[in-house]
């Protein structure tokens, strides 16, 4: 008779506990595991292969309508005396296990010179196209802290993306800042507290947005006439509307002689 403890268990996460032992997720996969994310069509392939830890690739493959990706992870550049860190850079030299380039960069409270936490964690990453689907396989553990991050992950750049649809003319360091109604950017992701990344994703996601180009065209006739057109507006794909309405406009809806008036009393407009 065979008999099995809980410890044989394979997708068991492995657990070494670490000042810098992290739950794995699906940004920053820990231990030997396998993240599997669903992706649209829509979604660039760097995001949807994109993960938090800095690695380089190593090699990569195509099997029929898969392709894959081997990275080893290249640890982070920290203080020996606090927690400042620096995101590693990618060597020119790519292999397995390969170290980043030398940092230059000193703490600024201690003025020492940063030290390199090195890493041993794989990543094999399978992006099959078709089935729209990326296997994040990892291996190893990686005590060590998180480098800055420099990009959003998935959900927030979902979120980030459904912001700036519905309110196209609130500009980056408005986003920064936040409202009653609008969570603060840098609340989303990390990533987004830097306004030069957070200006370039926002110019992005207009771009992508076929009505943002027209939106814009009005909003400058707007500035250059002087005059206010749009009362209200929402692109966002599900309840896209813009509401138009010039100053006559309203002037006109609101003389009590107009049909109008006493049609939209009466529940007729
Ligand atoms: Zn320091
Ligand atoms: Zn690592």
């Amino acid at each position: 008779m065979i008999t099995r403890s809980p410890s044989d268990c394979s997708s068991k996460a492995p657990s070494v506990s670490h000042d810098y032992m992290l739950e794995t997720s699906d940004e920053y996969p820990n231990g030997d595991v396998t993240h599997i994310r669903h992706v649209s069509k829509s979604l660039s392939d760097t995001d949807a292969r994109s993960i938090g830890w800095t690695m380089v690739g190593y090699g990569h493959s195509t099997h029929k309508t898969r392709k894959v990706f081997n990275r080893s992870c290249l640890g982070v550049y920290q203080c020996p005396m606090c927690n400042y860190t620096e995101r590693p850079q990618v060597p020119d030299r790519r292999s397995k296990h390969a170290l980043p380039k030398p940092t230059e960069t000193a703490c600024t409270m201690h003025r020492s010179a940063l030290e390199h936490v090195p890493c041993l964690a794989t990543l094999m990453v399978i992006h099959d196209k078709e089935a729209g689907t990326v296997h994040l396989m990892h291996k190893g553990l990686h005590n060590h802290a998180i480098p800055h991050p420099i990009r959003g992950n998935i959900d927030g750049k979902k979120q980030l993306e459904a912001q700036v649809k519905t309110a196209p003319e609130v500009h980056p360091k408005q986003l920064l800042i936040g409202s009653m109604t609008r969570e603060s950017a840098s609340n989303i992701h990390a990533a987004y507290a830097n306004l030069d990344r957070l200006s370039y994703e926002r110019k992005k996601i207009l771009k992508g947005t076929s009505i943002g180009t027209t939106l814009s065209a009005i909003t400058a006739f707007k500035e250059q006439e002087g005059i206010t057109m749009i009362s209200s507006s929402s692109i966002s794909n599900q309840d896209g509307h813009i509401s138009f309405q010039t100053n006559f406009m309203k002037e006109q809806a609101a003389m009590a002689k107009t049909c109008m008036k006493s049609d939209s009393v009466h529940g007729f407009v």
